[in-house]
């Protein structure tokens, strides 16, 4: 059995590594022609599901460098009044098992609440994959050749022949269009902008549960928000990875926190997602001048160079066809609006249990269109139910449109 992945975001490289421990054959096709061609968020919020899945997953080598770069917060969302920026309500964030989150795997592996970095996360997950991954492989399409072969093809003009196709490939995926062309994604109706902040300037203008909490947020009458998240390294990822036996190199950076303006497309200008970095700081220290608290100098405070802007989207929860030999994960089937910071953690968990199931194939104790089956079932049940809830979150806290309007 050879599998190939299409995709090297955090859902693709999850699989990978599973697939990697499990000694079974497989390769991942990348469009973009290095890992960090593009600039993807700064923090992210893990919960149990990611936590799991990396006890799960990594060799304990990279478990250490994940432990030693993670930032465990206190599990709370903190609200925040806009213009004081004083917490006025802790909320408890769900981190118990109840809740459909997986139990652990590992007995060290209790669900706690982490802020790590993307991008060190990213490479932790690439670390001894460089043999098994093509940068530059844009795929455009898949041909089944009888019941236990795909060729899939490149815009390049190559292709790859293998026994199983994941298609791992985001929001966008073209693996999805050809797989599942009823499964669609929609406008959630949000735009936000997101800047890179000193923990120097939290420390002096935020309240003090930012340099404790998982997320803070403050929310207008329009129900714009300004969000605030930060990662403070236990130790630094360039001097943790230089303790690593595989050298793994990770660029010297600082403990930080991330500032995000969101809100209803109609409160930005119409080519925010085209001008330049410093601009945007402005339109965002802009749409919250009026809250004339500590809020716009806060953002006027950020890294200049640091902004960029999401346009968000959202799948519509929908069911896949009799399984094939093709399947998706992360993104690519259930994307999400970031309303409960649980997107990652999907996409890590899926690449996961996909892994399981695969090792069955492997054993041969199942068929591949049995075992893609079982693991089609368990992951759009469970994601697209929390695509449901990130889109009612997103709706309270920010007038996300309703799911309703297209389902
Ligand atoms: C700003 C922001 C903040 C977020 N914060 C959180 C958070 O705190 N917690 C959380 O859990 N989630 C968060 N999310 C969501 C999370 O980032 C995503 O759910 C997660 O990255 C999905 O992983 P993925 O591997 O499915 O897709 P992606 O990470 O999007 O990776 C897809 C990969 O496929 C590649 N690709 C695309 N098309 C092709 C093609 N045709 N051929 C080959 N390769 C292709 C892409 O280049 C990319 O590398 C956030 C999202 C954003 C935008």
């Amino acid at each position: 059995m050879k599998v190939l992945i299409i995709g090297a975001g955090l859902g693709g490289l999850s699989l990978a590594q599973a697939l990697r421990r499990a000694n079974i054959p497989f390769e991942i096709f990348e469009r973009d022609k290095t890992p960090f061609d593009r600039p993807q968020g700064y923090r992210l919020h893990l919960d149990g599901d990611a936590i799991n899945t990396v006890h799960e997953i990594l060799p304990p080598e990279l478990l250490t460098l994940f432990k030693e770069t993670s930032y465990s917060t206190e599990p709370y969302t903190s609200i925040m009044d806009p213009k004081s920026l004083r917490v006025v309500k802790r909320l408890l964030t769900r981190d118990d098992l109840g809740t459909g989150m997986w139990p652990p795997t590992d007995p060290e592996a209790t669900p706690v609440h982490a802020n790590v970095d993307r991008a060190v996360l990213r490479r932790i997950l690439l670390t001894g994959l460089d043999e098994y991954i093509q940068f530059g492989k844009q795929f455009e399409r898949y041909e089944t050749i009888g019941e236990d072969k795909v060729t899939v093809h490149f815009a390049d003009g190559s292709s790859a022949i293998g026994s199983v196709v994941v298609g791992a490939d985001g929001v966008n995926s073209r693996v999805r269009r050809q797989r599942a062309p009823t499964c669609t994604t929609m406008d959630a109706g949000i735009t936000a902008i997101y800047g890179r902040l000193p923990l120097s300037a939290l420390r002096e203008l935020g309240p003090k549960e930012a340099l404790e909490d998982i997320f803070l947020i403050a929310i207008d009458q329009r129900k714009l928000f300004l969000g605030l998240g930060s990662v403070i390294f236990p130790t630094l990822p360039d001097e943790a990875a230089k303790k690593l036996s595989t050298k793994n190199a990770m660029h010297a950076q600082e403990s930080y926190a991330v500032c995000i303006v969101g809100g209803r497309h109609e409160y930005f200008p119409e080519n925010v997602h085209s001008v330049p970095s410093a601009e945007l700081q402005d339109v965002a220290a802009g749409l919250v001048d009026e809250w004339s608290g500590n809020a716009a100098p806060l953002l006027r405070a950020a890294d200049p160079d640091s902004f960029f802007t999401v346009r968000m989207r959202t799948s519509v929860p929908s069911t896949l066809d009799s399984p094939t030999n093709v399947t998706l994960l992360g993104d690519s089937i259930h994307s999400m609006t970031p309303s409960l910071g649980r997107g990652a953690n999907l996409a890590m968990r899926h690449g996961a249990l996909l892994a399981r199931h695969l090792k069955k194939v492997a054993a041969g104790e199942g068929s591949i269109a049995a075992e893609l089956g079982r693991y089609e079932k368990s992951m759009t049940g469970y994601g697209f139910q929390v695509v449901r809830e990130a889109a009612q979150m997103g709706q309270q806290r920010m007038a996300q449109n309703s799911l309703e309007t297209r389902a």
